[in-house]
């Protein structure tokens, strides 16, 4: 189970922050001939008792033994000011915003190209469409 087919190698995001090109692995592929059914679609509620996962808020699965590893995100609100000014690798899109700024992409504010530290300007926000687990470090 997983939102998208591409498999994110969050170890690698820094490598996606740096403009570099990463494999495409597709999830789908990885677990072919494995005897593993991949379900794109976001996890929306868990009944332990039922033994069931809600999927998009729009069907149940039902499972034997469930592994929960739904990963993690950078925590931006706790702190004032890291979520207006802060990039995270969090996910690939993340790491593309801020490869866009270190490549002195024509998309990066201007303002950050002429600043000593890129801190010094709010950064573009992720946009809300992408998905995130729990908070943490
Ligand atoms: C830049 C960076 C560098 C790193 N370098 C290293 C390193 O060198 N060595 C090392 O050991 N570790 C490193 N790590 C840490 C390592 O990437 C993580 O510890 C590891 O990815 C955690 O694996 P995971 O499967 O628990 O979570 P993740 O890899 O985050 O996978 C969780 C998956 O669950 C999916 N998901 C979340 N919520 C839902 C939901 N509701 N429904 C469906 N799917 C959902 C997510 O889309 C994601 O695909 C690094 C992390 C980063 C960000």
């Amino acid at each position: 189970m997983n939102p998208q087919t591409r498999f994110t190698e969050r170890l690698r995001l820094h490598q996606t922050a740096s403009g570099q090109t990463l494999a495409d692995l597709q999830i789908p592929d990885q677990v072919a001939g494995t005897g593993v059914d991949f379900v794109q679609g976001w996890v929306t509620g868990i009944d332990a008792d039922a033994q069931t996962v809600r999927i998009d808020d729009a069907y149940t699965l039902r499972y034997d033994n469930l592994i929960y590893a739904l990963g993690s995100v950078a925590d931006t609100e706790t702190v004032p000011g890291v979520d207006e000014f802060a990039y995270t690798l969090n996910s690939a899109h993340d790491a593309t915003l801020l490869a866009d700024i270190w490549t002195d992409s024509p998309t990066a504010p201007s303002s950050w190209q002429a600043a000593d530290s890129p801190a010094s300007s709010p950064r573009p926000r992720s946009p809300s469409s992408i998905p995130n687990s729990t908070s943490c470090c």
